[in-house]
């Protein structure tokens, strides 16, 4: 969660108003980071890990907000001496858990993650009631369920013709009380023209009615009327679960991991080859099988919080010519990433050679032509502000990154604070970052804050949050070591973004993890001088950016794997990303036993839950519903069920995880 301003907000008919001056002051801000800090080197890899909890009652009382002003006064109250911190996120019925700072550098510091999210975990439930619990699930299963009761508490009632979110489903009760997300919520609407539609497909079970045809919710019923929520709602499709507002996207949790790079062309590089990764993590991560009550045919939350922040016009969405809107705009800003950012020509070197870098086996960075980008990967068509890539590139901006920040910058902003308007742009970045941040997609590059110690960062943000801290900081752990497994063999897995793209669809649908096959790179090895021994055996060495383009297609070919292909490898095709890490620590001088022993736990849980060996926290969830005796077949997650569910859920973060049928 990104700052919160204090001030008011402005209705989205005054804030439009404004949309150009923050666009063009944003850029100036960013022009000034630019100009002090492009240089900046030798930072090292502090990295940190952000875990949103959603609290439940048990029979009632929803508070998470109250627990949250009681820690953050405790927060504030220990000057620094605590090791965790705690932030509003769009829910009232939700936390986001951070260390306090950033984790340290070194190898034995990724040890430090699973007790910190525990103790996390633990001070937050302190706070809670005897009938509360503190989940780390990616969708609470009741989200937008009315009936027989209110999923919320207290109970309130949606009101679908007012206050911000409009909703049939989900009262504004359900937002967090700061401004911002409700102002957020009316405007991402108003700007759109129309509520938010997400239709998620259901998963048709024995007994599901053929066609799925809800019936329409309370709300909606005239005079005792039998119709259907398709019927009666244009945007409800048949066979699918309908969702209306910003809080069904937003309102779920997830995973992401943030870490700071050597310097602006580590950080560039680290941001294109953790691209390609984050399909995968979200496939191998998948959590959240059930909205609104109805088990779903997918897996994952993110075409829901996608569409669930889509402001664009009908214009933007091709679905009228375009008059008043400026562009054409083929995704929501929650979405994968569009355009690489290699470091390209910029490439000079970096900062590896400090004794003390978490990276020991860096010596020397590869000279500038092999950074592997190369245009044609960069494949999807980039809707980008002309003006402004020409006021970047003319200041000095390289081709990618200009594109980048044009493309970024595409958006309006959304939320306009009347106090924030006029800013000194050589010390505030609050309107780039207004931008910035809210652009949602799959990876993040983070300029250093103006006049802090903090480098530049990339943020890894596809994952889904798992039910225990073991699997939460496993995964952190695993997209650590990927990090520095990627920079220490100076790995190669450029493909063309259209792919990445694909795959982000395909890491959806449910059981992706056993049951689909992904694009991705067969040769990653760029660099042969950097391939450890053990892998000689692996795909065309080639030596050079010049001698890959003579080889052509051949050198580049992405094939099809399993996520259990890409993880683990397979026989004389694919390395595997878990046997390279495993290299990669084994070449690392003086690892202790204790800490080796303890990634490797990390390593084999990652691993088996590619292979199949242990289901993802979707396939478990699933299981539990259609395992559950009052589950009827026809998709409905009754209440009962889903009491029963979160109760063992609950029992599972507090256990870590030691709960019967649950494996680890
Ligand atoms: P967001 O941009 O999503 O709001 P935050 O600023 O809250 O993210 O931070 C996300 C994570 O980054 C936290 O775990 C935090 O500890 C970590 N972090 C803070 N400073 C640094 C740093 N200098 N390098 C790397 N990670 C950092
Ligand atoms: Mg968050
Ligand atoms: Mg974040």
């Amino acid at each position: 969660m990104g700052l919160l301003t204090l001030g008011t907000p402005l209705a989205w008919g005054d804030a439009q108003g404004h949309a150009a001056h923050v666009r063009r002051h944003g850029i100036a801000q960013f022009l000034h980071v630019w100009a002090a800090l492009k240089t900046r080197r030798r930072d090292k890899l502090l990295w940190g890990d952000e875990i949103e909890y959603a609290v439940v009652a048990f029979d009632d009382a929803a508070r998470a907000h109250d627990v949250l002003l009681r820690l953050e006064a405790r927060e504030a109250a220990a000057n620094g001496q605590i090791s965790w911190s705690f932030k509003p996120e769009y829910g009232r019925y939700m936390l986001e858990g951070t260390p306090a700072g950033p984790y340290g550098f070194l190898i034995e510091d990724l040890l430090a993650v699973e007790p910190n999210m525990r103790e996390r975990r633990a001070l937050a439930q302190s706070y809670l009631k005897e009938n509360e619990a503190l989940v780390s699930i990616t969708n609470f299963p009741l989200l937008g369920v009315n009936q027989p009761s209110s999923f919320l508490d207290p109970p309130s009632s949606p009101t679908p013709s007012g206050g911000a979110s409009n909703s049939l489903f989900i009262p504004d009760e359900a937002i967090n009380p700061h401004p911002r997300f409700r102002t957020l919520t009316q405007n991402i609407r108003e700007r759109r023209g129309s509520k938010v539609a997400i239709n998620v497909p259901i998963f048709k079970d024995v007994n599901t009615p053929v066609p799925f045809l809800e019936p329409a919710p309370p709300c909606l019923v005239q005079n005792g009327e039998n119709k259907t929520l398709p019927e009666l709602v244009p945007d409800a499709k048949p066979d699918h679960i309908y969702m209306d507002c910003m809080c069904f996207g937003m309102g779920c949790s997830c995973l992401q991991v943030t870490f700071q790079a050597c310097s602006v062309e580590e950080a560039r590089r680290l941001y294109d080859q953790l691209a390609v990764m984050t399909p995968i993590m979200m496939a191998l991560s998948a959590g959240a099988p059930i909205f609104r009550g109805y088990l779903a045919d997918v897996d994952c939350r993110w075409d829901v919080i996608s569409g669930s922040v889509d402001d664009r016009t009908r214009e933007e969405r091709g679905l009228d010519p375009l008059k008043s809107s400026r562009f054409n705009i083929p995704k929501s800003r929650y979405a994968s990433i569009s355009t690489y950012l290699s470091p390209g020509p910029l490439y000079s070197g970096g900062c590896s050679q400090d004794p003390d870098v978490f990276s020991p086996m860096v010596t020397t960075l590869p000279p500038p032509k092999d950074t592997y980008y190369d245009a044609k990967y960069n494949d999807i068509p980039l809707v980008h502000d002309k003006d402004i890539y020409k006021e970047l590139t003319q200041n000095g901006i390289d081709d990618l990154l200009a594109k980048h920040y044009a493309h970024l910058f595409i958006r309006d902003p959304i939320v306009v604070f009347t106090e924030k308007l006029d800013l000194d742009d050589s010390t505030s970045t609050d309107h780039f970052e207004n931008i910035q941040s809210t652009n949602w997609q799959t990876m993040r590059f983070k300029p250093p804050p103006p006049l802090s110690p903090i480098g530049w960062r990339v943020e890894f943000r596809s994952m889904e949050i798992q039910l225990t801290d073991f699997e939460n900081a496993a995964y952190s752990v695993f997209v650590v070591l990927l990090t520095r497994t990627i920079l220490s063999f100076d790995l190669n897995l450029y493909m063309k973004l259209s792919l990445v793209d694909l795959n982000m669809a395909t890491g959806q649908k449910r059981d992706a993890v056993l049951k689909e096959k992904f694009w991705f790179r067969k040769n990653v090895f760029g660099n042969p001088a950097r391939r450890p021994a053990e892998f000689d055996g692996f795909a065309v060495a080639v030596p050079s950016v010049a001698a890959a383009a003579a080889a052509g297609d051949s050198y580049d070919d992405a094939v099809e794997l399993t996520v259990d292909e890409i993880i683990n490898g397979k026989a004389n095709e694919f390395p595997g990303m878990v046997p390279l890490i495993r290299a990669y620590l084994s070449a690392a001088p003086n690892l202790s036993y204790s800490t080796l022993k303890g990634l490797n736990e990390y390593l084999d849980f990652i691993s088996r839950r590619a292979a199949g060996k242990i289901p993802t926290g979707a396939r478990w969830i699933r299981n539990f519903v259609m395992g559950h005796p009052e589950y009827k077949g026809d998709s409905v997650v009754s209440q009962s069920v889903a009491y029963d569910l979160m109760k063992k859920v609950d029992e599972l973060g507090k256990t870590a995880g030691r709960v019967a049928g649950y494996s680890l």
